[in-house]
């Protein structure tokens, strides 16, 4: 695998390594199971994958599954068939959930060393005792709670003798601390909830800055990586690996996350998106997830590619959207096979073609790579063309169709335009051009000179196809991501956001060869662009086709 972009990663690793600190290396991607994937996870797992397989190491798939309220085995089955989509395959696959005795066990480690207390604070209180950036904290009246009460206490909760919120577990670290959260933060809740893992067999649950470490230390991971939104809680991570006595001491290592252009990425707006019907589904082309762009017809090899050409950096900026259409072209140019599609059909009729043949042309599949042979396509005095293509009174420098205009039809004749046939409401409802036999395509012919080239597709036997095109599925460019900070009054925001024309649907003809193509099956449509056989809306010999990108860009890498 190539790693050209700049990584700091890297270079601790490679130090931790040179100086004998490390051994080996052990990284892990660590979802919690309560959305489907998102791009911005593309790059953690690329970044977790990569950087085991460059230095021989090892990546665990470990769900994060420690609340048990949001997640759902749903969300597990699709997480797994994304990773392995993206082309990794895991070395051990872990549940946080697997080791709720073992971090209860470590919970009453700590209360033993005096290092951990049974709070009866109300999550309000707790954190009006917390203070705040420039205030310290105040002792909570319970902090100084007795060992055996503690332990008594804990063991009552893990019973289940309490209710929902009415105690909790806190670490005992430093109410005055200028670090927020190393003031005694909650690591166990009672939530008489049952998980999709463990049932009813527990109604505590440890919190997550409590589990992570452990989880790392358990699995033997030697470097943590994530997103920069958990380096103030570097500290407690390390407070908690140290307390606890784990064998072996994971080092957390932070990034900045992956932020997109027009793009929202958290999953908890993507399901608001989905829960309220602004999309069909975590999997509708329009979303960033994993299943969404897989939909939309983008590929593992471009996705792979774009999130290393971003770089691991600290930094945060929002990568424009155009950088993963620019790779997704690089990778489909040489292995899409090429073909004709009408999205918008004008009918044109060759006056002076014979009635009733039908002759058959050859097209190259792949001009860009040859050894991809050659197609037959059907040509006849009945074929469409684009609408665009056609303009009764055409500004100057139009190079299609108009009155008295000659152009060429790739692949076939050159053919000029004759007469316009209308409707009562004087719509152009058909064109009439004559086809001259010499200019076939292919036979050398040099006699004269046209413009335009332009699609089309042979009306008799044309499959009728749906095109679906797509613009971003939110108005705004930039999106605030860090859900901490984001206030209800925001929320409103990010809906009122939405593009209300983010998929527009259209009705055309394609090519007689592409009436049984597979779900999956990518094509560049000659001038359009790249397009993809959606798996759901596509049926036996009605394909529907999602557009990827257009052929077109500025962006320049
Ligand atoms: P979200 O806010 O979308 O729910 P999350 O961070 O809560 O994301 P997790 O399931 O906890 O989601 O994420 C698993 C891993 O993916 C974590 O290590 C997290 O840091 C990483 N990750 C999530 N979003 C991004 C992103 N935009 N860029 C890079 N890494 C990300
Ligand atoms: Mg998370
Ligand atoms: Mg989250």
């Amino acid at each position: 695998m190539e790693h050209t972009s700049s990584n700091f990663i890297r270079n601790i690793i490679k130090e931790d390594l040179d100086s004998g600190k490390r051994n080996h290396v052990m990284t892990r991607f660590p979802p919690e199971p309560n959305g489907y994937l998102h791009i911005g996870h593309a790059k953690s797992i690329v970044i977790n994958f990569d950087l085991a397989d460059e230095f021989d190491g090892k990546t665990n798939l470990r769900f994060d599954d420690t609340n048990p309220l949001k997640e759902d085995s749903e969300y597990v089955h699709a997480i797994k068939e994304d990773v392995k989509w993206l082309g990794y395959n895991w070395d051990g696959l872990f549940f946080a959930s697997d080791y709720f005795k073992e971090m209860y066990e470590r919970a009453v480690l700590l209360i033993n060393k005096g290092k951990a207390y049974v709070d009866d604070l109300s999550a309000d209180e707790i954190r009006e005792y917390r203070g705040t950036l420039t205030e310290p904290g105040k002792d909570s009246p319970y902090r100084s709670r007795s060992i055996e009460e503690n332990l008594d206490l804990f063991e009552r909760m893990r019973k289940g003798e309490f209710g929902n919120g009415e105690k909790v577990l806190r670490a005992k670290i430093d109410m005055s601390s200028p670090n927020i959260n190393l003031r005694d933060p909650v690591i166990y809740r009672i939530s008489h909830t049952t998980h999709h893992n463990t049932g009813n067999e527990w109604c505590i649950y440890p919190m997550y800055a409590f589990a992570h470490p452990l989880e790392d230390a358990i699995e033997g991971v030697t470097h943590s990586i994530c997103t920069t939104e958990f380096e103030d809680q570097r500290p407690l991570y390390d407070w908690i690996i140290e307390q606890c006595e784990t064998q072996s001491v994971p080092q957390q290592i932070e990034f900045g996350r992956l932020n997109i252009t027009n793009t929202v990425m958290s999953k908890r707006k993507l399901k608001q998106l989905v829960d309220e019907g602004f999309v069909d589904g975590w999997d509708d082309p329009r979303m960033p997830t994993i299943s969404g762009l897989r939909r939309r017809g983008y590929t593992p090899e471009a996705i792979r590619t774009f999130v290393r050409e971003t770089g691991v950096s600290k930094g945060w900026g929002a990568v424009d959207s155009q950088m993963l259409d620019y790779f997704v072209r690089e990778d489909l140019k040489l292995k899409a096979p090429r073909t004709m599609g009408i999205l918008r059909p004008l009918k044109v009729v060759i006056t002076n073609y014979p009635e009733g043949q039908v002759e058959m042309l050859d097209a190259e599949i792949n001009p860009e790579n040859p050894d991809m042979g050659t197609r037959q396509i059907p040509f006849s005095r009945e074929i469409y063309i684009e609408q665009e293509d056609f303009m009764e009174n055409p500004p100057k420098k139009y190079f299609r169709l108009f009155p008295g205009n000659e152009v060429r039809l790739k692949h076939a004749y050159f053919i000029k335009c004759e007469n316009v046939v209308k409707d009562a409401d004087g719509n152009v409802v058909e064109i009439h051009c004559t086809y001259d036999q010499e200019t076939k395509s292919g036979s050398g012919f040099t006699g004269r000179k046209v413009k335009g080239t332009l699609h089309w597709v042979e009306a008799t036997q044309a499959v009728p196809a749906e095109f679906n095109l797509f613009e971003p599925l939110l108005l705004s460019e930039t999106q605030e991501e860090v859900e901490e900070t984001t206030e209800p009054a925001e929320e409103k925001t990010f809906l009122d956001q939405v593009n209300p024309n983010s998929l527009e649907v259209l009705k055309g003809f394609v090519e007689p060869n592409m009436k049984d193509v597979s779900p999956q099956e990518k094509f560049q449509f000659f001038r359009h662009g790249y397009f993809n056989v959606d798996p759901k809306e596509t049926t036996k010999g009605h394909p529907v086709f999602n557009l990827i990108v257009s052929l077109k860009s500025s962006f320049k890498l």
